[in-house]
This record gives C-alpha cells, structure tokens and sequence, in this order.
C-alpha cells in the first residue's frame, strides 16, 4: 500500500518542532514493506499548490493526517488549529476523492467523535498508531475496509518501543536541527502520575513503558553520525522517572564519549543532587520543569506530589551544577487565591530560575480529573469540554492575576506569558539566534 503522512503542525513559536511521533509511524510502516512518503507543513506556511502536486504524483492509496494540537492552550489569546485541518482535507479530496483518509496523533486521540465529524475523514487512530495503522493498512489491502471508524489495535496490543527507530530521512531533518536548535527523541512512553488537568496519561497510558538505553543511545548516535546532530531534546512527559532509566541512559553516552548536549522535560518530585550531577557529565546543559505551581495550594489543586522545598532543591542543585532551569507555572486552578499567587510569585524570586513560563487558566481536557470534579460540581456541562478551548481560572482572581503576573512580565524579563508575551514570538530574531549556533530550548536564550 502507499501511504502518505502528513504533518499538520505549522506552529513554528518558539521552535519547529521535529515530528519524532510521525517519525517513528513512518519507520514502521516502512517495516511492514508498505510505501511511505511524507508531506510536512511545518516549512509551508503556502502549502496548497506542492500538496496538490505531491498528491498527483505519489497517488497514495491511504492518507494519514497527524494532528498534534487542537490549539496553542493559551489564554487569553487562543487560536484554534482545527480551520487548517479542515483546509489540508479540502486539498485532499479535491485532488485524490477516492483516497480514504485516516486521522491520527495527540489531538484525534482526545477528540476522536468531534474531529471525524469536523473533518469529515473516514477513520482515525486514537493513541499511538504503530500497530492499529498497520491493520488498517492490511484491511484495505486485502479488500476488507473495517467498517468501524475508529481503528483499535487488534487485541488491544501495544508497540514494543525498543523496534522504535525514527524515519528522519522522508524530513526536512537538517533544517529542523537548524531553525529549532535540537533534535527530538523519546526513551519512554505513559507517566503514573495524576496531575488533575493532564491528558498525557489518557494518551500514552498510565504505565510507564520504557527503550532499552542501550537503543536510546543508538539513536543519538546514528542522528550525530548521519546529519551531525549534536543536540537532542527528550520529549518523554518526565524525563527523570523512572530516574535509574534516565541514569542508565547517561551511563551509556558517557561509556561511548558523545559530544553531545541535550535538554528534558523534568519533575522536581524525582530529584537529588547526584542525579543532576550524573546529568551533566552526560551533556544536560537545560531542564524544563514542570512545576505547575510554587504555592502548597496550587500544587494540591493540580494534585502535584512534591513540595515547594522539591521545587527549591531541585533549581538549587541544577545551578550548582550550571544546569539552565525553567520552571513552567500554571496559575488559577481551583482555590488558587491571591494570597497563594503572591506566595508563587515570592518563591519564584527566591530561587530565581533561568526563565518562567507563567499559563494563565488551566486548559479542560475531556476525561481528565479536573474535567470530571467540574462537570461534577456544575460548572461546565461534559458536551462543552470540546473543540473550543475552555480554561479555568478561579472566579475570585480574574480581576487582579492578569496584570499581577504582567506586571511581573513588564519588570524581569526571564518571565514569559505565552497567552500575552511578545517574547517568544519573534521569528526575524529567533532565526538570526539560530543562525549564529545557538542550540538547545528557545528559552536558554531569554535568559
Ligand atoms: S503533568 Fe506531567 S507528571 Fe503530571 S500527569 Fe501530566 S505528564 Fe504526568
């Protein structure tokens, strides 16, 4: 079967964002001896008249579209993705009617029913498609289109992550490193924890499924031999749990002496200072931490399991050992007041990081903890938590947080509001950053 992929993503603030999800579906369609071509928006912001043309020419006979973000979650100045999904579908049946097109990524796996109807598609893949996009591409081969929409694994299976390997040969891959900085891989999939608003767990699981190292550090290396790539990104949702496989993964790129660097999201409830010592010798020069809060009260309204002291330790021993640190913050989740605002905002200052990443609202995602506590308690109806982006903020703060935190924006410039900032939008001078060498996280340059 040919298969074309397309990655939706045209999201280019603060960085491109290499498609490692895609990358690693197109490898194993490749496997099963189908033919796979892609078509990446990222680099188009005009993409109508080279979709059409690579449409007539590759004559695919199953289009998969890879829908990463319904929109930016951020507030107050959302923007909504789901017009451009409809406009590449547009493209497609225009070009290619008969063509059935498969929907697929982290934004169809919270909104299967909504984005089929939205989009008009004939099936999609909720959660990760390795296997269940395998067996559609058999059913249709063999003449047997399921006549469910939705495609489930067969046996409800599950990849087994250590046959990942990326397919970076069909992207724009030198570009990506070039413009964002770094390259993305991921050593794990599933995080156990419960965060009241996070989907993570919805999507991959919430048992933690992890790459032999040995096969995480296979991919660095191939990436730093074949395109020169010595600076990659682990997009896992928590980098440091389980903390002896991150270790692990250490271990093996300094026992191979890689000359490489390389960034994580991290949790500050899974720290001690030999971890990020152990870090650094392996080439971590930038962690992201998701924080969330720096207040007691906001940490238990997300269901956070650290402390504000973890907090603390963890910027500390990061900047000991010259480890840039970013904590992101999400303010205005249930019982946050002013008071515990004041007391984030307090903290923040007396540990002093690298850069804050300040959310304003927290973004309902169907099915999550807090969407289910607010359905519970009235205040949202479950058909409203959809395609149009819905944010919590407590009633009592909508009248001071906003200009408290841009208050705080106006006056340290290391405080970034993604719904408001300026910051990270700039692309003229972004590029000229990257074009200069800069490697690693956006941020690392707001500093
Ligand atoms: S916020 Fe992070 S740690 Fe919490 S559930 Fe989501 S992915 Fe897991």
């Amino acid at each position: 079967m040919k298969l074309l992929l397309v990655n939706t993503n045209q999201t280019r603030m603060p960085d491109p964002v290499p498609p490692i999800g895609l990358s690693y579906l197109a490898s194993a369609v490749r496997d099963a001896d189908h033919v796979c071509t892609v078509f990446d928006l990222t680099f188009r912001p005009a993409y109508e008249e080279d979709l059409k043309a690579h449409l007539r020419d590759t004559r695919p006979e199953l289009i998969g579209l890879s829908l990463r973000n319904v929109d930016n979650t951020a507030y107050p100045k959302s923007v909504s993705f789901t017009e451009g999904f409809q406009e590449v579908v547009r493209i497609c049946r225009q070009v290619t009617p008969q063509t059935p097109i498969v929907l697929g990524g982290p934004a169809f796996s919270l909104f299967p029913e909504q984005l089929l109807e939205k989009l008009g598609a004939d099936y999609g893949v909720p959660g990760e498609g390795e296997i269940a996009l395998l067996d559609l591409l058999q059913a249709l081969q063999d003449g047997h289109p399921p006549t469910e929409k939705i495609i489930h694994p067969k046996g409800g299976g599950q990849v087994n992550l250590n046959t990942l390997t990326p397919a970076w040969d069909l992207f724009e891959t030198n570009r990506y490193f070039r413009d964002g900085g770094s390259l993305n891989l991921q050593t794990k999939r599933g995080c156990r924890y419960k965060c009241s608003y996070c989907s993570y767990p919805l999507l991959e699981g919430s048992a933690v499924r992890q790459r032999d190292p040995v096969k995480v550090v296979d991919e660095m290396e191939f990436c730093l031999d074949k395109y020169g790539i010595d600076y990659f990104f682990f997009v896992d949702n928590v980098f440091n749990y389980p903390r002896e496989h991150s270790i692990a993964i250490c271990r093996e790129i300094l026992k191979r002496h890689l000359d490489i660097h390389w960034t994580a999201y991290t949790s500050p409830g899974v720290v001690d200072a030999e971890m990020f010592a152990i870090y650094k010798d392996a080439g971590c020069d930038a962690l992201d931490f998701g924080s969330d809060s720096m207040s007691q009260v906001g940490l238990s309204s997300m269901s956070k399991w650290f402390t504000v002291t973890k907090i603390k330790d963890a910027t500390r021993w990061c900047r000991e050992n010259e480890i840039q640190i970013s904590h992101s913050l999400i303010f205005g989740p249930p019982g946050e007041t002013m008071a515990s605002v004041e007391e984030t905002i307090a903290n923040v200052h007396e540990c002093a990081p690298d850069v804050v990443i300040a959310m304003i609202g927290v973004r309902i995602y169907p099915h999550t903890p807090l969407a289910r506590r607010l359905v519970k308690k009235g205040w949202i109806k479950e058909e409203d938590i959809g395609l149009e982006p819905v944010f919590y903020i407590e009633n009592a703060l909508r009248e001071h947080l906003f200009e408290r935190l841009q208050e705080e924006a106006r006056k340290h410039h290391n405080w970034i509001l993604p719904g408001f900032s300026k910051k990270m939008n700039h692309p003229m001078l972004f590029e000229r950053l990257r074009a200069k060498g800069n490697k690693g996280p956006m941020w690392k340059m707001i500093a």
